[in-house]
């Protein structure tokens, strides 16, 4: 066989919204190759995310459900990919740029001896070799590269490319034990605890961030409110995170989160290079700032320059009367 491989990520019974993506890309890389897609499915209890898998496109699925997979642990994962590719010799394994899977991808590419292209944002075919463009210098630069022989194993950045549809298929998974037992699982996962009500900054398609213009902890609030009445998330520069006055959760940047959402709302942010790092792919930026000569500006579609305290509750009162 040489398939290409999602592996698809997963929690509570949900399968996440980047692995819905990595099945988009996946399927137009197999059709391209004119290879079969098939999604690799660990986890407990996870026969329903199997049956979205087909769903979702894949021709065929891999699953393991076994309760030391119940938690991500890289130390139980890894030893599993690395120990199925070995056996089929996928062409292609295509993993989200998240925390999990890039450390899946690190680890199962060192075990594999295998190339590694991370944080692509498009991807194309050319002589059954994948081109994947990644963004450098800070995202300053776009660059093609490839991995010349062997497993191409490719994470790709999340809202890059659009999720796959719902086709109707289903199948039957082939099931596999685990590579290994609990006893050698060095790391143990004694507790669980996620933030309710919250939207996660990579997955939210809209985000307003705050910057070092709110002026202190309390000047998120009206940053809040504009993030609730879109339904989006919110954000903050360094200057804010530094500041004490938002958790480091929130931080877009260089050495925060990095985002490609549909919109990006800056407010008192001056946008300096480290900023643009992380927000620069979104689809549509919007500046706030006060500062006409405010560099952020220079990369925003749509830019206010004003105070944010009387723009930005302008903007929520007029966005909850125009959403409802
Ligand atoms: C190695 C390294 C990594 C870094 N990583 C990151 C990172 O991940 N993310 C990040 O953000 N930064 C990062 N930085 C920091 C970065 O260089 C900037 O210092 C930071 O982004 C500045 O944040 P700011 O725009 O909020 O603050 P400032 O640069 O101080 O800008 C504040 C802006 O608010 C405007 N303003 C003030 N009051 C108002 C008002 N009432 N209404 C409207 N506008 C107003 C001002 O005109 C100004 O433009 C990093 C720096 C280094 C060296």
């Amino acid at each position: 066989m040489s398939a290409v491989w999602v592996w698809i990520e997963n929690s509570s019974g949900e399968m996440a919204t980047i692995s819905r993506e990595m099945l988009g890309a996946g399927r137009t890389v197999a059709e391209e190759l004119n290879e079969d897609l098939v999604a690799l499915v660990f986890g407990e209890d996870v026969e329903g995310i199997a049956e979205t898998a087909f769903d979702l496109g894949a021709d065929e699925v891999i699953g393991c459900d076994d309760e030391t997979l119940a938690t991500f642990r890289v130390e139980a994962y890894g030893p599993l990919l690395t120990q199925l590719a070995q056996e089929h010799e996928p062409a292609v394994i295509i993993l989200g740029e998240s925390p999990r899977g890039s450390d899946l991808a690190a680890w199962t590419a060192a075990d594999l001896d295998a190339g590694l292209l991370v944080d692509a944002v498009a991807m194309e075919v050319e002589d059954e070799t994948i081109k994947a463009t990644r963004s450098v210098y800070a995202n300053k630069l776009l660059c093609n590269t490839f991995i010349k022989e062997g497993v191409q194993i490719i994470t790709l950045r999340s809202r890059a490319f659009p999720q796959a549809e719902s086709t109707g298929g289903s199948g039957d998974a082939e099931w596999v034990d685990a590579a290994v037992s609990e006893d050698e699982i060095p790391l143990k996962v004694t507790g669980f605890a996620s933030k309710e009500g919250e939207v996660s900054l990579t997955d939210a398609s809209i985000i307003v961030s705050g910057g070092r213009g709110v002026g202190g902890p309390e000047g998120f609030a009206p940053i809040q409110a504009l993030a609730d009445a879109l339904g989006g998330a919110m954000g903050a520069s360094r200057a804010a995170v530094d500041a004490g006055w938002v958790p480091y959760d929130h931080q877009v940047g260089q050495t925060g989160k990095t985002v490609s959402p549909d919109l990006y709302i800056a407010c008192g942010i001056s946008g300096a290079i480290q900023h643009q790092a992380g927000m620069r792919t979104a689809k549509v930026i919007v500046a706030i700032n006060k500062d006409p000569e405010a560099p952020i500006f220079g990369l925003a579609q749509y830019g206010i320059v004003g105070d944010l305290f009387e723009v930005v509750p302008a903007l929520t009162e007029e966005f909850k009367g125009r959403l409802g």
